[in-house]
């Protein structure tokens, strides 16, 4: 028996991944490595199969746990003492164990159900990049992109025009085939057909028999105001085209906000580091406060402001997505201690500092009463 890959590995999901999380890994992978859209590639139908394999195991706790416990033969213990040797979970045979066998097989035989069904079409990603600006205001962007379409010489068959593709003789459109091997019996994806199900003899010459070309496409789409980084708008129906006559993907269009120079974003709010002099500090002063959008508005800072200080300018900030609620403009005021004085102006500090009582510093102050208390 070949070496397995680790399920959690499989689904490229955590060890404590939820029931949910697990799910959707799965749902999203099976639709990547399909047989539908892989015919006669043999990697991707051995994708698909371990990839079947591992959601069978991982989406049944019982399962899922004793593969915790016992790795790859622990799914098939309790009953089935020495079963795990033949890999997988599609056997059976065992009569008068009706409710395993059904539990156990269910799941080889769904899948050749589910694989001539009506399947929803893959969905597609797409990086979109704006900036600080176009998210928080929002735009209309085009972007192009390509997909997967059906082919218009056959129409998705990927027969020849005017001929058909024939249901598969070895599996009668299944997909899949049955093998006894003396009182167990292991389903197989059929090898005539290569799990599709159908057979294509003259094959369509624009899409080689596929049933799919690759085309380039334009889409344009409304950023509503106030999307942040990493959220996703969603377009319905603009992924690539399902399977036997499924609905078509989503097209997942992933939002990635360049950072501003001057502003950080946290939700609504809006942050801004706002250096001022130690005089302006000091004294107080009206102060021309950037706005995003390229304004501004006037601040007063209040006389003896203190370095980290904090101000709220209210309603400057984001747009809440579909809302007409604006959030703050929060300023952090950096103090900034001068550099690089000439004679003059150290002069003019000294007699400043000459005519200082101590009470100009709060802080300072009550530092040295303590300093002073733990000394006497
Ligand atoms: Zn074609
Ligand atoms: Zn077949």
């Amino acid at each position: 028996m070949a070496t397995k890959r680790d399920y959690y590995e499989v689904l490229g999901v955590q060890k404590n991944a939820s029931a949910d999380e697990i799910k959707k890994a799965y749902r999203k992978m099976a639709k990547e490595c399909h047989p539908d859209l892989h015919p006669n590639d043999k990697q991707a139908e051995e994708r698909f199969k371990e990839l079947n394999e591992a959601h069978e195991v991982l989406s049944d706790p019982d399962k899922r746990a004793r593969y915790d416990q016992f790795g790859h033969d622990g799914p098939n213990m309790g009953g089935f003492g020495g079963a795990g040797g033949m890999g997988g979970f599609d056997f059976g045979g065992f009569g008068g164990m009706g409710d395993i066998f059904d539990q156990l097989f269910g799941g080889g035989m769904g899948g050749a159900a589910r694989r001539n069904a009506p399947q929803q079409g893959n969905d597609l990603r797409y990086d979109m990049r704006l900036t600080f600006e176009e998210a928080a205001f929002g735009c209309e962007k085009s972007f192009d992109f390509t997909r997967n379409e059906h082919c218009e010489t056959c129409h998705g068959t990927g027969a020849k025009p005017g001929t058909q593709p024939k249901v598969c003789p070895t599996c009668k459109g299944t997909g899949q085939v049955r093998v006894s091997g003396g009182f167990m019996m292991t389903v197989r994806t059929c090898s005539t057909c290569g799990g599709t199900g159908k057979i294509i003899s003259d094959k369509c010459p624009s899409c080689g028999g596929a049933g799919l070309v690759r085309k380039k496409r334009t889409a344009t789409v409304k950023v509503p105001a106030g999307i942040d980084h990493g959220q996703t708008i969603i377009m319905r129906g603009d992924g690539e085209p399902g399977v036997n006559g499924g609905p078509s993907g989503d097209l997942y269009i992933q939002v990635l906000v360049r950072p501003h120079k001057l502003f950080k974003r946290d939700g609504v709010n809006l942050h801004l580091d706002l250096p001022i002099s130690f005089t302006q500090a000091a004294l107080g002063a009206d102060i021309d406060v950037p706005t995003l959008g390229g304004g501004k508005t006037s601040f007063h800072i209040p006389e003896g402001t203190q370095n980290d200080a904090e101000f709220r300018i209210k309603g400057q900030g984001v747009q809440q997505v579909r809302s007409n609620y604006r959030g703050d403009l929060i300023l952090h005021v950096r103090v900034e201690i001068p550099r690089k004085l000439n004679e003059k102006q150290k002069d003019l500090l000294r007699q400043f500092d000459e005519i200082s009582t101590g009470k100009e510093y709060e802080g300072r102050k009550s530092f040295l009463d303590k300093v002073k208390d733990l000394f006497n």
